[in-house]
């Protein structure tokens, strides 16, 4: 299962509510689910509302306390 205190050096913080964490990947870390490297990882142990801010794509995973959402830029593709 994914470790992310293993790969906590490779992350960027960025935003920490207490409840749920955003961590930017600025080293190439693999999402632990697909394989492919992943754009932001997100966790949570609380019922939040995660709004991207771009169109993504998304893998979740589970801990037992905790919900973890990889995002992945998903290439533009103009309907
Ligand atoms: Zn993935």
């Amino acid at each position: 299962m994914f470790d992310e205190h293993a790969v906590r050096h490779r992350l960027k913080l960025v935003s920490d509510t207490g409840a749920a964490v955003l961590y930017e990947n600025r080293d190439d870390v693999a999402c632990p689910v697909c394989g492919e490297v992943f754009d932001e990882f997100y966790a949570t142990n609380a019922a939040e509302s995660f709004r991207p801010d771009r169109r993504v794509g998304f893998c979740v995973a589970h801990t037992d306390e905790r919900l973890l959402l990889f995002t992945h830029v998903v290439a533009s593709i103009e309907s």
